[in-house]
Protein backbone atom coordinates (compact mmCIF):
# COMPACT_ATOMS: atom_id res chain seq x y z
CA UNK A 1 0.00 0.00 0.00
CA UNK A 2 0.76 3.47 -0.77
CA UNK A 3 1.19 6.68 0.88
CA UNK A 4 -0.75 10.00 -0.03
CA UNK A 5 -0.55 13.47 1.35
CA UNK A 6 -2.89 15.41 3.31
CA UNK A 7 -2.49 18.92 1.70
CA UNK A 8 -2.94 17.03 -1.64
CA UNK A 9 -0.13 17.35 -4.18
CA UNK A 10 2.37 20.55 -5.41
CA UNK A 11 3.77 18.87 -8.51
CA UNK A 12 6.87 18.17 -6.98
CA UNK A 13 6.80 15.68 -4.54
CA UNK A 14 5.94 12.61 -6.12
CA UNK A 15 1.43 12.05 -5.77
CA UNK A 16 2.18 8.29 -3.65
CA UNK A 17 4.94 7.28 -2.03
CA UNK A 18 5.89 3.56 -0.01
CA UNK A 19 6.16 3.41 3.32
CA UNK A 20 9.58 3.40 3.20
CA UNK A 21 9.73 6.61 2.05
CA UNK A 22 7.02 8.11 4.41
CA UNK A 23 9.26 7.27 6.71
CA UNK A 24 12.44 8.41 5.50
CA UNK A 25 11.25 12.35 4.37
CA UNK A 26 7.88 12.61 6.91
CA UNK A 27 7.03 15.77 5.15
CA UNK A 28 4.79 15.87 2.41
CA UNK A 29 3.31 18.49 -0.01
CA UNK A 30 2.11 22.05 1.43
CA UNK A 31 4.19 21.14 4.60
CA UNK A 32 1.20 18.08 5.04
CA UNK A 33 1.81 14.70 6.19
CA UNK A 34 1.30 11.36 4.52
CA UNK A 35 -1.75 8.88 5.20
CA UNK A 36 -2.23 5.69 4.29
CA UNK A 37 -4.21 5.58 0.25
CA UNK A 38 -6.90 3.43 2.14
CA UNK A 39 -7.20 1.60 5.15
CA UNK A 40 -7.34 -2.55 5.76
CA UNK A 41 -10.84 -3.75 6.52
CA UNK A 42 -10.03 -6.05 9.59
CA UNK A 43 -13.86 -5.95 10.99
CA UNK A 44 -15.00 -8.62 13.36
CA UNK A 45 -13.50 -11.52 11.81
CA UNK A 46 -10.20 -10.59 12.30
CA UNK A 47 -11.24 -9.91 16.03
CA UNK A 48 -12.75 -13.28 16.13
CA UNK A 49 -9.59 -15.03 14.56
CA UNK A 50 -7.42 -13.13 17.28
CA UNK A 51 -9.64 -13.76 20.44
CA UNK A 52 -6.63 -16.13 21.58
CA UNK A 53 -3.78 -14.44 19.83
CA UNK A 54 -0.95 -12.58 21.79
CA UNK A 55 0.06 -9.42 21.21
CA UNK A 56 3.21 -9.99 18.64
CA UNK A 57 0.63 -12.10 16.70
CA UNK A 58 -1.72 -9.66 16.45
CA UNK A 59 0.57 -7.03 15.48
CA UNK A 60 1.66 -9.19 12.89
CA UNK A 61 -1.26 -10.30 11.05
CA UNK A 62 -2.04 -6.21 11.38
CA UNK A 63 0.71 -5.10 9.96
CA UNK A 64 0.70 -7.56 6.92
CA UNK A 65 -2.59 -6.17 6.19
CA UNK A 66 -1.13 -2.40 4.99
CA UNK A 67 1.09 -4.60 2.89
CA UNK A 68 4.32 -2.46 3.36
CA UNK A 69 7.59 -2.43 1.50
CA UNK A 70 9.25 -4.32 4.72
CA UNK A 71 10.33 -7.39 4.74
CA UNK A 72 8.43 -10.05 7.25
CA UNK A 73 11.69 -10.96 8.94
CA UNK A 74 12.10 -7.11 9.22
CA UNK A 75 8.75 -6.48 11.48
CA UNK A 76 10.00 -9.56 13.22
CA UNK A 77 12.70 -8.46 14.37
CA UNK A 78 10.97 -5.41 15.29
CA UNK A 79 8.22 -6.96 17.19
CA UNK A 80 10.51 -9.19 19.21
CA UNK A 81 11.44 -5.45 21.09
CA UNK A 82 7.94 -6.42 22.70
CA UNK A 83 10.05 -9.36 24.53
CA UNK A 84 11.87 -6.98 26.51
CA UNK A 85 8.84 -5.55 28.48
CA UNK A 86 8.03 -6.51 31.74
CA UNK A 87 5.77 -9.75 31.15
CA UNK A 88 6.75 -10.70 27.30
CA UNK A 89 3.68 -12.29 26.60
CA UNK A 90 1.66 -9.19 27.49
CA UNK A 91 3.26 -6.17 27.11
CA UNK A 92 0.36 -3.91 27.41
CA UNK A 93 -1.82 -5.34 30.87
CA UNK A 94 -5.59 -4.04 30.61
CA UNK A 95 -6.56 -3.78 34.54
CA UNK A 96 -9.74 -3.71 35.75
CA UNK A 97 -9.98 0.15 38.30
CA UNK A 98 -13.40 -0.29 38.94
CA UNK A 99 -16.82 -1.88 37.28
CA UNK A 100 -16.98 0.09 34.13
CA UNK A 101 -13.36 1.21 34.28
CA UNK A 102 -10.13 -0.81 32.87
CA UNK A 103 -7.05 0.76 32.34
CA UNK A 104 -4.85 -0.28 29.34
CA UNK A 105 -1.04 -0.03 30.55
CA UNK A 106 1.03 1.35 28.08
CA UNK A 107 4.68 2.01 29.85
CA UNK A 108 6.01 -1.67 30.70
CA UNK A 109 8.65 -0.65 28.16
CA UNK A 110 12.34 0.32 28.67
CA UNK A 111 12.01 3.54 28.96
CA UNK A 112 8.86 3.54 31.37
CA UNK A 113 6.56 5.36 28.64
CA UNK A 114 4.39 5.14 26.27
CA UNK A 115 6.62 6.11 23.11
CA UNK A 116 8.48 2.74 23.94
CA UNK A 117 5.38 1.31 22.33
CA UNK A 118 6.13 3.04 18.84
CA UNK A 119 9.26 3.84 18.85
CA UNK A 120 10.97 0.41 19.99
CA UNK A 121 10.00 -0.96 16.57
CA UNK A 122 10.26 1.65 14.57
CA UNK A 123 13.93 2.27 15.63
CA UNK A 124 14.50 -1.50 13.99
CA UNK A 125 12.46 -0.62 10.98
CA UNK A 126 13.86 2.86 9.98
CA UNK A 127 17.63 1.28 10.80
CA UNK A 128 16.68 -1.33 8.57
CA UNK A 129 15.61 0.84 5.31
CA UNK A 130 18.69 2.68 5.81
CA UNK A 131 21.46 -0.13 5.88
CA UNK A 132 19.28 -1.67 3.08
CA UNK A 133 20.02 1.62 1.15
CA UNK A 134 23.08 2.07 2.55
CA UNK A 135 22.35 5.49 3.74
CA UNK A 136 23.02 7.05 6.53
CA UNK A 137 20.30 8.96 8.52
CA UNK A 138 20.73 11.32 11.55
CA UNK A 139 17.71 11.83 13.70
CA UNK A 140 17.41 15.11 15.21
CA UNK A 141 14.82 15.50 18.22
CA UNK A 142 14.26 18.14 20.55
CA UNK A 143 12.23 16.51 23.79
CA UNK A 144 10.27 17.81 26.78
CA UNK A 145 11.48 14.83 28.51
CA UNK A 146 9.60 10.85 26.88
CA UNK A 147 10.64 11.08 23.48
CA UNK A 148 14.08 11.44 24.08
CA UNK A 149 14.88 8.52 26.34
CA UNK A 150 13.15 6.30 24.22
CA UNK A 151 14.46 7.68 20.96
CA UNK A 152 17.88 7.35 22.64
CA UNK A 153 17.06 4.00 24.05
CA UNK A 154 15.94 2.02 20.43
CA UNK A 155 18.51 3.48 18.03
CA UNK A 156 21.56 2.75 20.82
CA UNK A 157 24.44 1.24 18.67
CA UNK A 158 22.12 0.64 15.43
CA UNK A 159 23.62 0.67 12.05
CA UNK A 160 22.97 3.70 9.51
CA UNK A 161 21.51 6.09 12.45
CA UNK A 162 23.07 8.32 14.53
CA UNK A 163 21.31 10.53 17.20
CA UNK A 164 20.96 13.89 18.27
CA UNK A 165 18.59 14.66 21.41
CA UNK A 166 17.99 18.18 22.74
CA UNK A 167 16.66 19.07 25.90
CA UNK A 168 16.18 21.72 28.23
CA UNK A 169 18.59 21.28 30.91
CA UNK A 170 16.44 21.72 33.92
CA UNK A 171 13.29 21.50 32.36
CA UNK A 172 12.60 17.51 32.37
CA UNK A 173 12.31 15.36 35.76
CA UNK A 174 15.30 14.24 36.99
CA UNK A 175 14.13 11.08 36.30
CA UNK A 176 14.11 11.70 32.53
CA UNK A 177 17.37 13.79 32.14
CA UNK A 178 19.29 10.66 34.22
CA UNK A 179 17.45 8.13 31.69
CA UNK A 180 19.09 10.53 28.61
CA UNK A 181 22.64 11.40 30.38
CA UNK A 182 23.41 7.84 31.34
CA UNK A 183 22.79 6.74 27.74
CA UNK A 184 26.21 5.72 26.24
CA UNK A 185 26.84 4.86 22.62
CA UNK A 186 28.83 6.08 19.91
CA UNK A 187 25.97 7.07 17.66
CA UNK A 188 24.36 8.90 20.89
CA UNK A 189 24.65 12.82 21.49
CA UNK A 190 22.78 13.95 24.54
CA UNK A 191 22.67 17.98 24.23
CA UNK A 192 21.47 20.18 27.34
CA UNK A 193 20.28 23.58 26.33
CA UNK A 194 20.66 26.37 28.73
CA UNK A 195 16.80 27.40 27.81
CA UNK A 196 12.89 25.95 28.41
CA UNK A 197 11.72 23.35 25.97
CA UNK A 198 10.46 26.42 23.49
CA UNK A 199 14.17 26.88 22.94
CA UNK A 200 15.27 23.59 22.59
CA UNK A 201 12.22 23.13 19.78
CA UNK A 202 13.02 26.24 18.20
CA UNK A 203 17.19 25.39 18.35
CA UNK A 204 16.25 22.66 16.29
CA UNK A 205 14.03 24.38 13.64
CA UNK A 206 16.96 26.87 13.24
CA UNK A 207 19.20 23.86 12.64
CA UNK A 208 16.91 22.53 10.01
CA UNK A 209 16.69 25.54 8.57
CA UNK A 210 20.53 26.07 8.69
CA UNK A 211 22.54 25.78 4.72
CA UNK A 212 25.93 25.51 6.42
CA UNK A 213 24.57 22.41 8.21
CA UNK A 214 22.91 21.23 4.88
CA UNK A 215 26.12 21.49 3.46
CA UNK A 216 28.25 20.12 5.94
CA UNK A 217 25.86 17.09 6.36
CA UNK A 218 25.76 16.24 2.31
CA UNK A 219 29.51 16.34 2.72
CA UNK A 220 29.68 13.61 4.85
CA UNK A 221 27.07 12.07 2.84
CA UNK A 222 24.29 12.03 5.78
CA UNK A 223 20.42 12.39 5.06
CA UNK A 224 17.98 14.18 8.08
CA UNK A 225 14.88 11.86 9.13
CA UNK A 226 12.57 12.61 11.84
CA UNK A 227 11.61 10.43 14.49
CA UNK A 228 8.73 12.63 15.77
CA UNK A 229 5.25 11.44 16.16
CA UNK A 230 3.83 12.90 12.70
CA UNK A 231 5.77 9.98 11.24
CA UNK A 232 3.35 7.29 9.81
CA UNK A 233 6.29 4.50 10.82
CA UNK A 234 4.95 5.62 14.46
CA UNK A 235 1.58 5.62 13.83
CA UNK A 236 0.89 2.23 12.39
CA UNK A 237 2.59 0.67 15.97
CA UNK A 238 0.05 2.66 17.59
CA UNK A 239 -2.70 0.80 16.43
CA UNK A 240 -2.12 -2.43 17.73
CA UNK A 241 -2.25 -1.98 21.41
CA UNK A 242 -6.25 -0.32 20.52
CA UNK A 243 -7.38 -3.82 19.02
CA UNK A 244 -4.96 -5.91 21.80
CA UNK A 245 -7.00 -3.89 24.46
CA UNK A 246 -10.07 -4.46 23.42
CA UNK A 247 -9.78 -7.78 23.08
CA UNK A 248 -8.26 -8.18 26.52
CA UNK A 249 -11.98 -7.14 27.76
CA UNK A 250 -13.12 -9.69 25.59
CA UNK A 251 -10.92 -12.05 27.24
CA UNK A 252 -11.70 -10.87 30.31
CA UNK A 253 -15.66 -10.71 29.96
CA UNK A 254 -15.75 -7.16 30.36
CA UNK A 255 -17.64 -6.65 27.59
CA UNK A 256 -18.98 -9.41 24.32
CA UNK A 257 -17.34 -9.46 21.39
CA UNK A 258 -18.71 -6.73 19.22
CA UNK A 259 -19.98 -4.35 22.06
CA UNK A 260 -18.78 -0.35 22.04
CA UNK A 261 -16.58 1.00 24.28
CA UNK A 262 -15.17 4.19 25.28
CA UNK A 263 -11.31 4.91 24.66
CA UNK A 264 -10.16 7.58 26.72
CA UNK A 265 -6.63 8.87 25.55
CA UNK A 266 -4.89 11.09 27.41
CA UNK A 267 -3.63 13.46 24.29
CA UNK A 268 -0.91 15.69 23.02
CA UNK A 269 -0.06 15.70 19.44
CA UNK A 270 -2.79 13.53 18.59
CA UNK A 271 -0.94 10.35 18.05
CA UNK A 272 -2.09 8.10 20.29
CA UNK A 273 -6.09 8.96 19.67
CA UNK A 274 -4.97 9.10 15.76
CA UNK A 275 -4.31 4.94 15.98
CA UNK A 276 -7.41 4.80 18.21
CA UNK A 277 -9.41 6.89 15.34
CA UNK A 278 -7.57 4.57 12.56
CA UNK A 279 -8.63 1.47 14.67
CA UNK A 280 -12.15 2.08 15.17
CA UNK A 281 -12.23 2.52 11.01
CA UNK A 282 -10.95 -0.54 10.67
CA UNK A 283 -13.70 -2.20 12.15
CA UNK A 284 -12.93 -2.03 15.96
CA UNK A 285 -16.32 -1.47 17.40
CA UNK A 286 -15.46 1.61 19.33
CA UNK A 287 -18.86 4.23 20.47
CA UNK A 288 -16.86 7.19 21.03
CA UNK A 289 -13.34 8.37 21.11
CA UNK A 290 -12.51 10.61 24.29
CA UNK A 291 -9.63 12.67 24.04
CA UNK A 292 -8.07 13.67 27.43
CA UNK A 293 -6.08 17.05 27.93
CA UNK A 294 -5.01 19.36 30.54
CA UNK A 295 -5.10 23.00 30.69
CA UNK A 296 -3.88 23.39 27.61
CA UNK A 297 -7.08 22.89 26.03
CA UNK A 298 -6.98 23.84 22.38
CA UNK A 299 -8.51 19.70 21.88
CA UNK A 300 -10.88 20.29 23.96
CA UNK A 301 -12.54 23.37 22.67
CA UNK A 302 -11.82 22.33 19.06
CA UNK A 303 -14.35 19.47 19.49
CA UNK A 304 -16.25 21.21 21.74
CA UNK A 305 -17.29 24.13 19.30
CA UNK A 306 -15.10 23.19 16.08
CA UNK A 307 -13.02 26.15 16.50
CA UNK A 308 -8.93 25.60 16.74
CA UNK A 309 -7.57 28.83 18.13
CA UNK A 310 -3.90 29.53 19.32
CA UNK A 311 -4.68 33.29 19.14
CA UNK A 312 -3.35 34.92 22.30
CA UNK A 313 -2.80 31.38 24.35
CA UNK A 314 0.23 31.29 25.48
CA UNK A 315 1.63 27.24 26.51
CA UNK A 316 1.16 26.97 30.09
CA UNK A 317 3.21 24.43 32.07
CA UNK A 318 1.34 21.95 33.94
CA UNK A 319 2.28 18.83 35.82
CA UNK A 320 1.12 16.34 32.87
CA UNK A 321 4.20 18.28 30.23
CA UNK A 322 4.19 15.38 27.66
CA UNK A 323 0.49 16.80 26.76
CA UNK A 324 1.79 20.68 26.93
CA UNK A 325 1.27 21.53 23.19
CA UNK A 326 -0.90 24.13 21.55
CA UNK A 327 -0.46 22.83 17.77
CA UNK A 328 -1.14 19.21 17.81
CA UNK A 329 -0.10 17.76 14.54
CA UNK A 330 -2.10 14.89 14.12
CA UNK A 331 -5.30 16.21 14.11
CA UNK A 332 -4.68 17.19 10.37
CA UNK A 333 -4.64 13.47 9.33
CA UNK A 334 -8.21 13.10 10.89
CA UNK A 335 -8.93 16.67 9.02
CA UNK A 336 -7.99 15.02 5.59
CA UNK A 337 -10.04 11.69 6.53
CA UNK A 338 -12.90 13.66 7.23
CA UNK A 339 -12.98 16.53 5.25
CA UNK A 340 -10.62 15.61 1.92
CA UNK A 341 -7.33 17.03 0.62
CA UNK A 342 -8.26 20.64 -0.31
CA UNK A 343 -9.98 21.26 2.72
CA UNK A 344 -7.52 20.66 5.15
CA UNK A 345 -4.93 22.51 3.01
CA UNK A 346 -7.03 25.52 3.92
CA UNK A 347 -7.61 25.02 7.08
CA UNK A 348 -3.81 24.33 7.72
CA UNK A 349 -2.95 27.09 5.68
CA UNK A 350 -5.34 29.27 7.99
CA UNK A 351 -4.00 28.06 10.82
CA UNK A 352 -0.10 29.00 9.88
CA UNK A 353 -1.31 32.52 9.14
CA UNK A 354 -3.86 33.54 11.16
CA UNK A 355 -3.71 31.01 14.50
CA UNK A 356 -6.94 29.85 14.16
CA UNK A 357 -9.52 27.98 11.91
CA UNK A 358 -13.02 27.39 12.35
CA UNK A 359 -15.00 24.41 11.39
CA UNK A 360 -18.64 24.66 9.60
CA UNK A 361 -21.70 23.33 11.27
CA UNK A 362 -21.65 20.00 9.39
CA UNK A 363 -18.01 19.35 9.34
CA UNK A 364 -18.44 19.98 13.58
CA UNK A 365 -21.35 17.76 13.82
CA UNK A 366 -19.04 15.15 11.43
CA UNK A 367 -16.00 15.71 14.02
CA UNK A 368 -18.36 14.79 16.86
CA UNK A 369 -19.71 11.74 15.88
CA UNK A 370 -16.19 10.29 16.65
CA UNK A 371 -14.93 12.83 19.17
CA UNK A 372 -16.06 13.57 22.31
CA UNK A 373 -13.54 15.49 25.02
CA UNK A 374 -12.70 17.38 28.55
CA UNK A 375 -9.81 18.83 29.93
CA UNK A 376 -8.58 18.39 33.48
CA UNK A 377 -6.67 20.60 35.39
CA UNK A 378 -3.56 19.65 37.80
CA UNK A 379 -5.16 20.07 41.13
CA UNK A 380 -7.79 17.66 39.67
CA UNK A 381 -5.42 15.56 38.13
CA UNK A 382 -4.09 15.45 41.72
CA UNK A 383 -7.37 15.00 43.43
CA UNK A 384 -7.86 11.67 40.81
CA UNK A 385 -4.80 10.22 41.82
CA UNK A 386 -5.26 10.06 45.55
CA UNK A 387 -8.82 8.91 45.06
CA UNK A 388 -7.97 6.05 42.68
CA UNK A 389 -5.32 5.18 45.05
CA UNK A 390 -7.46 5.48 48.34
CA UNK A 391 -10.38 3.60 46.80
CA UNK A 392 -9.24 1.20 44.13
CA UNK A 393 -5.07 0.97 44.96
CA UNK A 394 -4.27 1.98 41.51
CA UNK A 395 -1.55 4.12 41.27
CA UNK A 396 -1.45 6.69 38.40
CA UNK A 397 0.65 9.21 36.67
CA UNK A 398 -0.33 12.61 35.84
CA UNK A 399 -1.27 12.13 32.35
CA UNK A 400 -3.43 9.13 32.90
CA UNK A 401 -5.27 10.90 35.52
CA UNK A 402 -6.51 13.38 32.97
CA UNK A 403 -8.33 11.04 31.45
CA UNK A 404 -10.39 10.45 34.88
CA UNK A 405 -12.05 13.84 34.39
CA UNK A 406 -13.18 12.93 31.00
CA UNK A 407 -14.54 9.64 31.93
CA UNK A 408 -16.84 11.15 34.64
CA UNK A 409 -17.74 13.87 31.96
CA UNK A 410 -18.00 12.10 28.60
CA UNK A 411 -19.43 9.02 29.14
CA UNK A 412 -23.25 9.57 28.30
CA UNK A 413 -23.90 5.72 27.48
CA UNK A 414 -23.42 3.11 30.52
CA UNK A 415 -20.69 1.17 28.11
CA UNK A 416 -16.99 0.15 29.53
CA UNK A 417 -14.29 2.89 29.07
CA UNK A 418 -10.72 2.11 28.70
CA UNK A 419 -8.42 4.50 29.81
CA UNK A 420 -4.79 4.49 28.31
CA UNK A 421 -2.06 5.16 31.35
CA UNK A 422 0.86 6.36 28.97
CA UNK A 423 3.75 6.63 32.07
CA UNK A 424 4.87 4.58 34.86
CA UNK A 425 4.51 6.76 38.19
CA UNK A 426 8.47 6.27 38.12
CA UNK A 427 8.32 9.09 36.05
CA UNK A 428 6.43 11.83 37.42
CA UNK A 429 6.47 11.06 41.21
CA UNK A 430 6.98 14.22 42.55
CA UNK A 431 3.32 15.46 41.66
CA UNK A 432 2.22 11.81 42.71
CA UNK A 433 3.91 12.14 45.90
CA UNK A 434 2.13 15.90 46.17
CA UNK A 435 -1.17 14.18 45.24
CA UNK A 436 -0.74 11.32 48.00
CA UNK A 437 1.25 12.65 50.95
CA UNK A 438 0.97 16.61 50.33
CA UNK A 439 4.72 16.96 50.46
CA UNK A 440 6.13 19.53 48.09
CA UNK A 441 9.60 20.59 46.02
CA UNK A 442 10.65 16.96 46.38
CA UNK A 443 13.75 15.68 44.15
CA UNK A 444 12.65 12.42 41.96
CA UNK A 445 14.44 10.21 44.18
CA UNK A 446 12.94 11.41 47.76
CA UNK A 447 9.38 11.29 46.51
CA UNK A 448 9.97 7.66 44.67
CA UNK A 449 11.18 6.49 48.29
CA UNK A 450 7.88 8.29 49.74
CA UNK A 451 4.81 6.84 47.20
CA UNK A 452 6.83 3.39 47.41
CA UNK A 453 6.95 3.45 51.16
CA UNK A 454 2.97 4.52 51.01
CA UNK A 455 2.13 2.14 48.31
CA UNK A 456 4.12 -0.47 49.72
CA UNK A 457 5.74 -1.51 46.46
CA UNK A 458 9.29 -1.29 45.32
CA UNK A 459 11.35 1.17 42.95
CA UNK A 460 11.42 -0.90 39.61
CA UNK A 461 15.17 -1.62 39.76
CA UNK A 462 15.66 -0.18 35.99
CA UNK A 463 14.75 3.53 37.71
CA UNK A 464 16.57 2.87 40.56
CA UNK A 465 19.64 1.93 39.20
CA UNK A 466 19.63 5.31 37.17
CA UNK A 467 20.84 7.19 40.19
CA UNK A 468 23.87 5.12 40.20
CA UNK A 469 25.11 5.27 36.69
CA UNK A 470 27.99 6.90 35.35
CA UNK A 471 26.71 10.10 33.71
CA UNK A 472 28.13 9.60 29.93
CA UNK A 473 26.79 13.01 27.79
CA UNK A 474 27.36 15.63 29.56
CA UNK A 475 27.32 18.66 27.60
CA UNK A 476 25.61 21.15 28.60
CA UNK A 477 25.29 24.64 26.18
CA UNK A 478 23.85 27.88 24.66
CA UNK A 479 21.66 27.41 21.94
CA UNK A 480 24.42 29.29 19.21
CA UNK A 481 26.78 26.50 19.97
CA UNK A 482 24.10 23.44 19.09
CA UNK A 483 25.30 23.59 15.55
CA UNK A 484 28.82 23.19 16.02
CA UNK A 485 28.45 20.68 18.59
CA UNK A 486 26.35 18.60 16.38
CA UNK A 487 28.95 18.99 13.42
CA UNK A 488 31.86 17.95 16.05
CA UNK A 489 30.17 15.14 16.79
CA UNK A 490 28.85 13.77 12.84
C1 LIG B 1 3.69 11.65 24.42
C2 LIG B 1 2.85 11.48 25.63
C3 LIG B 1 1.47 11.80 25.63
C4 LIG B 1 0.76 12.41 24.44
O1 LIG B 1 0.64 11.54 23.36
P1 LIG B 1 0.27 12.09 21.89
O2 LIG B 1 0.38 10.92 21.02
O3 LIG B 1 1.30 13.14 21.59
O4 LIG B 1 -1.09 12.65 21.95
C5 LIG B 1 0.75 11.58 26.78
N1 LIG B 1 1.34 11.12 27.91
C6 LIG B 1 2.67 10.82 27.95
C7 LIG B 1 3.25 10.35 29.23
C8 LIG B 1 3.46 10.97 26.81
O5 LIG B 1 4.77 10.69 26.87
Amino acid sequence: MNFIETRGNDGQHPTSVTFSEAILSPIASFGGLYVPETLPQLGQAFLAKHLKSDYKTIAKDMLLAFEIDIEESVLDEALSLYDKFDDASNPVPVVKVKDDLYVSELYHGPTRAFKDMALQPFGKVLSAIAQKRDENYLILAATSGDTGPAALETFKNRDKVQVACLYPDGGTSDVQRLQMVTEEAENLKVIGIKGNFDDAQSALKHLLASETFKEALQKKNISLSAANSVNFGRIIFQIIYHIHSYLELVRQEAVAMGEKVYLNVPSGNFGNVLGAFYAQKMGLPVEKLVVSSNENNVLTQLIKTGLYDMRNKELIATTSPAMDILKSSNVERVLYDLFGAERTKELMAKLDSEKYYQLGAEELSKLQELFVADYCTGDEGKAYIKKAFEEHGYLMDPHTATCFKAYETCSEKPLKSIIYSTAEWTKFSPTIANALTGEIDTRDIDALKSIAKKADIEIPAMINELFDKEIAQDTVIEKEDIEQEILAFL
